[in-house]
């Protein structure tokens, strides 16, 4: 099976299967496990933050990244596909509280003045703003990249306002090979970033929260009421070692595949991408001039060893990632066009 529903699918390499096996281990929930203390200071320093917090999922990372900077009964401000607002079971309103104030915005990319009009204050009918949230890459979007100076902005206006910023980062990696940047720079000036080693970076489990020592000696508590306190976490945390370590050099591969991708589909009939938004990993396109649905498409597919599915009726997605070659790539979109032929 060529699996392209996600990078999610991603398993550990020998090496880390070998790194989790010899991890040295202590219970991390007296602080103990030094194997998960070195990724989380090798996080922090690779971020340039000040600390970082080994989480389960990255649900988990954003969960804590809004409640340490909000109250209940604030807003938080988000994109309309954001991730945080439909993808993760209201943990917003049901741990922390809080309301989305969703913004459209063209290829998910959130900039200053659109947020600024919806800033609330405290007043007798509006719940005061929190929280300002971006998602860099923007996963429904199709992996888009934030640039730099509309970060830079929106962190300093948040800022200047009393609002702080918590970036959804989860392939904040893919971003930074996109831009040929160092995260820590991508992320300056955020408040907390969230991001995923258990996607493109391959680690089998796990996710890292950055940001302030006090805002991450509260997520520490958070973690562990949110059932995050592991123990011997470090024998994920060594894979997630070698992930973050590792991994993010070959991840322009991924993105000439998807580029690869990309065009192929642009050229089958009955097919639309818009190429301007396949900045990363992600492709995602819309088939309604097929004359088929997603479901039916994705079905055809996997008979022929394909994995991809439908986020909506008539919108497909495929990710790519170091389990697919561009082989696989090349038979996947044989796959796709006999499929519309056929
Ligand atoms: C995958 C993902 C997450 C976290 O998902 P988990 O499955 O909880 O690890 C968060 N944000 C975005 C944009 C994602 O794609």
């Amino acid at each position: 099976m060529i699996d392209l529903r996600s990078d999610t699918v991603t398993k550990p390499t020998p090496e880390m299967r070998r790194a989790m096996a010899e991890a040295e281990v202590g219970d991390d929930v007296y602080g103990e496990d030094p194997t998960v203390n070195h990724l989380e200071e090798r996080a922090a320093e690779i971020f340039n933050k000040q600390a970082a917090l080994f989480v389960p999922t990255g649900t988990m990372g954003n969960t804590i990244g809004v409640k340490v900077h909000t109250q209940h009964g604030q807003e938080v401000i988000c994109e309309a596909r954001a991730h945080i607002l439909n993808y993760e079971l209201s943990m917003m309103a049901w741990f922390s509280g809080c309301v989305a104030r969703p913004i459209s915005a063209e290829h998910g990319i959130l900039r200053w003045p659109q947020i600024q009009k919806e800033l609330r204050k405290t007043s007798p009918h509006f719940a005061p703003t929190g929280l300002i949230e971006i998602e860099d890459t923007h996963n429904m979007a199709g992996g888009t990249v934030y640039p730099q100076a509309v970060i830079d902005e929106i962190c300093d206006n948040a800022h200047s306002n009393g609002l702080k910023v918590h970036m959804d980062g989860a392939r904040v990696f893919n971003a930074a090979a996109a831009m040929a940047r160092k995260v820590s720079d991508i992320c300056a000036k955020v408040d907390s970033v969230n991001f995923c080693l258990s996607k493109g970076l391959g680690a089998p489990v796990g996710s890292i929260i950055a940001g302030d020592k006090d805002a991450m000696t509260y997520g520490r508590l958070l973690r562990k009421r949110l059932g995050g306190g592991m123990r011997q976490a470090g024998v994920l945390a060594a894979a997630g070692l070698l992930a973050l370590e590792q991994t993010p050099q070959r991840l322009p591969d991924d993105h000439l595949n998807a580029r690869y991708i990309a065009e192929s589909l642009h050229s089958m009939p009955g097919i639309t991408v818009d190429l301007a938004s396949v900045q990363t990993n992600i492709v995602i396109f819309d088939v309604s001039a097929t004359g088929r649905s997603s479901a039916e498409l994705s079905a055809r597919f996997r008979d022929h060893g394909v994995l991809m599915n439908g986020i909506s009726p008539t919108v497909m997605r495929a990710v790519t990632h170091y389990d697919v070659s561009r082989k696989d790539c090349e038979r996947a979109m044989a796959v796709v066009a006999e499929s519309l032929r056929a």
